[in-house]
């Protein structure tokens, strides 16, 4: 099996530097066989050089497993559906071991460059210091979350609003005009 270190894209980036901890649980991250997913959400500035990380976080399988339960099966069924309607399959298997990181060159639905999404969210699955290769990390625009938003709960947003109220400082303009969505 192939073996890559955790991209710099999926830094800290308030350490510059991998994530240690789980965002719930605090759990060490690090140590090889600790299996955890990242996620991150980043505005572009067209025709700047500028990008803004709006948020990113590390989370351990076991909290993102009890974290999947705050979505209701309504809003599950329902963002499965759309994925698997619109879903560029074709690209998407074509990654593999040796490209996988060019999951995070564009949209996984929509194909939109990476430099073309004023704001997209970047998701990767790893093993303590290294990238799971076998679940290629993916990159979502801003389009697709303005698409999956209505098809998402009262509860669901609840809960989500809940996750980052918890965890992020409360910047008014944050949670508008709508929460952001988490993917995990
Ligand atoms: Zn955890």
């Amino acid at each position: 099996m192939q073996e890559k270190d955790i991209p710099k894209e999926f830094f800290s980036f308030e350490t510059e530097a991998p994530f240690e901890r789980c965002i719930e649980c605090n759990k060490y991250l690090l140590d090889e066989g600790t299996e955890y997913l990242i996620e991150k959400a980043i505005k572009n500035y067209q025709g700047f050089e500028a990008r803004d990380v709006v948020f990113d976080f590390a989370i351990c399988m076991d909290c993102m497993h009890e974290r999947s339960k705050d979505i209701s099966p309504e809003s599950a069924a329902k963002i499965t559906e759309y994925f698997q309607n619109n879903i560029d399959l074709e690209n998407r298997l074509a990654l593999n071991e040796e490209n996988a990181e060019s999951g995070l060159d564009k949209c996984m639905i929509k194909g939109t460059e990476v430099s073309a999404c004023s704001e997209y969210q970047i998701c990767g699955y790893f093993n303590g210091r290294k990238m799971n290769l076998q679940n290629p990390p993916y990159l979502i625009s801003g389009e697709v979350m303005e698409e999956l938003m209505p098809l998402l709960s009262d509860q669901t947003i609840d809960e989500m609003n809940g996750f980052f109220k918890k965890h992020f400082s409360p910047d008014p303009s944050f949670f508008e005009p709508t929460p952001k969505l988490i993917l995990v």
